[in-house]
C-alpha cells in the first residue's frame, strides 16, 4: 500500500522546458523557462531532481513546477487548454495583421549626423519627396490591413519639410476612417526644427503625436547632431516647449541614439531627460545600417561596450526611480512585459514571427514598399533585396512576396539554429532583417550575432535583477511593466 503510494505521488511527467545556467556562482544560478513563458530559478541537485521524477510532491517546488507548467500529472490535470490559451495571448500579435505603417514623405533634412541612418538629401534638394498619387495609395495598403489599431508614422529625413503630405495623408485617412472606425494614431518623427503655429494648429485638430531625438545635454546633442548652426539642442528644446504648451505633456516623447561618445557619459544622459520632465528613455544601440555602417570605425562600439554602458545606466536609472522620479527606459520595459506578463508588446523587433512585413510596412518616398525601416535603410546602402514590391500594388500581393517568404522562413525564433534551445527564445525574437544586414543571411548564425549577444546579456542582466536585487529594485522594475499587464503579475512568476 505505502509503495504504491509513493510512486503514485512521484507520477508526474515532464512539459518541454529549456535552462541556462546563469554561471554566477549563486546556489539557484539555473534558469528554467517554460513554453508558456514562465520561469523559475533552480539549482544543479534540483535540476537533476525534476528530471529524473524525483521531486517530492509534498514541496513549494513541486507546486511552483506544477502551477507553471514545467509539469503535469496525468489523469489528474490537463495542462494543454491553459497552455494553449496563454500561448495564443503571447502570439497574439499574429492575428492582426501590420499595424504599424511608416510613411518616409521626404529624405531632405538639415541636419548632418554621422550616424544617420537613412540617406539624407539637402534641405533644397529635389526628387526627394513622397508624391500625392504614392501617398494615395499608401492610404489604400492601410486600409487593407485587417489591424483594428492602427499607427500612422512620419519619418524622413525630416518629415516637417513635407507638411503637405503629412496634411494630405492624415486628412484622407480620418475621412475614411468615418466609416472604417479604426482606432488610429498619428505620430510625427521630427527634430521639431521647422514646427510652425501652422504645424501645432493641425497637430491640436487632429490629435497628431510628436517623437524626437534627444542624444543629453548640449554638448553631447550638438556633437551628434550637427546643423549649420550648431544649435540642434537649443531648437528642439524649443520645440518639445512649444508642443507641450500647446497640445500638452504627453504629446511628445524623446529617443536617445548613442555613439561612442555617448557611452561615456550614462548618468548626463539620463540627467537630461529627468530635466526635461519626460517619463521614459530609450537607450537604443546604433544600427548596422546606412550612413552608420559607413562611419563605423568612428563611431561604432562593440556589443559589450554597448552592455556594460547598458547595465551602468540602468544601476544609474533605479536609483533616480528609488529617489522619486519616474523614468522608465524603452528596453528594459518591454523585456520585463515579455518576461513577466503573458502578454506580447507587439514590438517589432522582439516578435517571433518576426515583425518585418507582418507587423510593419514602410512606404518610402520613392513608391516602393519595404518591410521594415530597417530593411529601406538597406536600400541607401545599395542593396535593394528586401523590397516587397510597388506601393500600387494590393497588401495581398505585397504580403505574399518572395522577400516576406524568405523572412518568414528565417523568422520564427522557436525554430532557429540557437534559438530553439535558447532558455530565453520566450521572450526574445528572431529579426531577419538584422542578420541579413549584418551576416548576409536572414537565418544568421547566433555565436556571431550581435543581435544574440545584446539580447543575451540585456535578458540575463534582468533576470539577475528580478533574483537578487532588492525590493525597491523590484518595485521599480514592476512599475516599468504596463498597467494592463500587472493586472496579470501573480500568474507569471519569479522566485521570491
Ligand atoms: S537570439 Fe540569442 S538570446 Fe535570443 S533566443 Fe536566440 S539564442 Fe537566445
Amino acid at each position: 500500500m505505502q509503495v504504491h503510494l509513493i510512486a503514485k505521488e512521484t507520477n508526474y511527467r515532464l512539459l518541454p522546458f529549456r535552462f541556462l545556467r546563469m554561471d554566477d556562482g549563486r546556489q539557484d544560478g539555473v534558469l528554467v523557462t517554460a513554453e508558456t513563458g514562465e520561469y523559475l530559478f533552480l539549482s544543479d541537485t534540483e535540476l537533476n531532481q525534476l528530471v529524473h521524477k524525483q521531486i517530492d510532491r509534498h514541496t513549494k517546488l513541486y507546486r511552483d513546477l506544477l502551477a507553471r507548467h514545467f509539469i503535469y500529472e496525468p489523469g489528474v490535470h490537463d495542462p494543454l487548454p491553459e497552455m494553449a490559451a496563454q500561448y495564443r495571448s503571447r502570439k497574439s500579435f499574429m492575428f492582426g495583421g501590420p499595424a504599424l505603417h511608416l510613411f518616409v514623405v521626404t529624405l531632405r533634412c538639415n541636419h548632418t549626423c554621422q550616424y544617420c541612418q537613412v540617406s539624407r538629401a539637402p534641405v533644397g534638394g529635389s526628387g526627394h519627396d513622397m508624391s500625392a498619387e504614392h501617398a494615395a495609395h499608401a492610404v489604400d495598403r492601410l486600409f487593407e490591413s485587417p489591424s483594428p489599431l492602427l499607427t500612422v508614422e512620419f519619418q524622413g529625413g525630416e518629415p516637417l519639410l513635407a507638411f503637405d503630405r503629412i496634411r494630405q495623408v492624415i486628412e484622407s485617412v480620418q475621412r475614411r476612417n468615418e466609416v472604417e472606425q479604426r482606432s488610429i494614431q498619428f505620430v510625427i518623427s521630427s527634430t521639431l526644427h521647422h514646427l510652425s503655429e501652422e504645424i501645432l494648429d493641425f497637430a491640436n485638430e487632429h490629435g497628431v503625436h510628436f517623437s524626437t531625438s534627444l542624444d543629453g545635454p548640449a554638448f553631447l546633442h550638438n556633437a551628434n547632431r550637427p546643423t549649420p548652426t550648431k544649435n540642434s539642442y537649443e531648437r528642439t528644446l524649443d520645440g518639445i516647449h512649444r508642443v507641450r504648451e500647446r497640445l500638452g505633456r504627453d504629446r511628445v516623447s524623446a529617443l536617445t541614439t548613442l555613439t561612442a561618445r555617448s557611452l561615456e557619459h550614462p548618468q548626463a544622459i539620463i540627467d537630461e531627460y529627468v530635466e526635461q520632465g519626460f517619463n521614459s528613455i530609450s537607450l537604443r544601440p546604433l544600427s548596422p545600417y546606412g550612413f552608420a555602417k559607413k562611419s563605423e570605425s568612428r563611431l561604432d562600439y562593440s556589443v559589450s561596450q554597448y552592455t556594460d554602458f547598458y547595465k551602468k545606466a540602468l544601476t544609474y536609472l533605479i536609483a533616480v526611480n528609488t529617489q522619486g522620479a519616474y523614468l522608465s527606459e524603452g528596453y528594459t520595459s518591454l523585456l520585463l512585459t515579455n518576461i513577466l506578463t503573458p502578454f506580447s508588446t507587439g514590438y517589432v523587433d522582439l516578435r517571433s514571427p518576426a515583425g518585418a512585413g507582418l507587423g510593419a510596412l514602410v512606404y518610402n518616398y520613392d513608391g516602393s514598399v519595404y518591410p521594415s525601416d530597417e530593411a529601406r535603410m538597406l536600400l541607401e546602402m545599395g542593396e535593394d533585396g528586401l523590397r516587397l514590391g510597388a506601393v500600387s500594388q494590393p497588401l495581398k500581393e505585397l504580403l505574399t512576396s518572395p522577400v516576406i517568404e524568405l523572412l518568414l522562413s528565417a523568422g520564427v525564433a522557436e525554430a532557429l539554429p540557437g534559438c530553439s534551445d535558447c532558455a530565453l527564445v520566450p521572450y526574445c525574437g528572431a529579426d531577419p532583417v538584422e542578420h541579413y544586414a549584418r551576416q548576409g543571411d536572414p537565418i544568421g548564425h547566433r555565436a556571431f550575432s550581435a543581435f544574440c549577444q545584446r539580447n543575451m546579456e540585456l535578458l540575463t542582466h534582468i533576470f539577475r535583477l528580478l533574483r537578487d536585487g532588492d525590493e525597491q529594485t523590484r518595485r521599480v522594475l514592476l512599475s516599468w511593466v504596463s498597467r494592463r499587464s500587472l493586472a496579470d503579475l501573480p500568474s507569471a512568476g519569479y522566485k521570491g
